[in-house]
């Protein structure tokens, strides 16, 4: 099982953990008819869910939604990480799909309990190379050449900063970590048979086929 990601030196660096914050865009928190929260909560994924591949294979009868995110790559250990200072904790900026059972996460939400089991199913955190530059540009996702989601950090409610402030605040990050920092609206289902690609900007930087 892979358990690395790639850098555009040609690195591999192997993961530690995968956290995710949720309801990071207004529109979609509002897509899913939730309030933003008044500061950021996460969960996570576990390593078995990585993907750097070039497909998705869907687990069998789950429907299953993309959700589009800018993933930072922490590139050094750190805790109770200033605001000020998190941009040297960082070594790299991919794009990434935070895959998602939507029925099976509504139910959980419902019964209280916890979503790992609906967000972290083998290969659903997908994520590209890593580039050392920040993502600025508008991010984009194609789903059979039609743009589904469009982004851009700056919408984000908890800046990048913010979230790796905070995260640090509450467990200590390790190098090889990674951040998924949140969807814009235009989240929906995937099926068999779909091409999707990732872009930011004019630039399409990771394509995948659904099976
Ligand atoms: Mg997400």
């Amino acid at each position: 099982m892979n358990h690395n990601v790639q850098n555009d030196q040609g690195n591999l660096i192997p993961v530690r953990n995968i956290y995710c914050i949720g309801r990071n865009y207004r529109a979609h928190a509002a897509e899913l008819n939730h309030d933003v929260p008044d500061s950021p909560f996460f969960f996570q994924k576990s390593i078995p869910a990585l993907n750097t591949s070039n497909e998705i294979i869907l687990p069998e009868n789950r429907e299953i939604h993309h959700e589009l995110e800018i993933v930072v790559l922490i590139g050094k250990n750190g805790e109770k990480i200033s605001a000020s200072s998190t941009d040297t904790f960082i070594s790299g900026y991919a794009l990434g799909l935070d895959l998602t059972d939507r029925i099976y996460q509504t139910q959980l939400k419902e019964a209280k309990l916890p979503w790992l089991l609906a967000k972290s199913f083998k290969g659903s955190a997908v994520v590209s190379t890593f580039q050392s530059e920040k993502i600025q540009k508008d991010y984009w996702l194609k789903v059979n050449d039609e743009v589904r989601q469009k982004g851009n950090g700056s919408q984000m409610v908890f800046s990048i900063s913010q979230q790796i402030s905070f995260l640090s605040s509450m467990i200590p990050l390790m190098s090889g970590d990674l951040i998924f920092t949140g969807t814009p609206s235009g989240v929906g289902p995937i099926h068999s048979g779909d091409s999707l690609e990732l872009g930011i900007g004019e630039r399409s930087i990771h394509s995948l086929s659904v099976k």
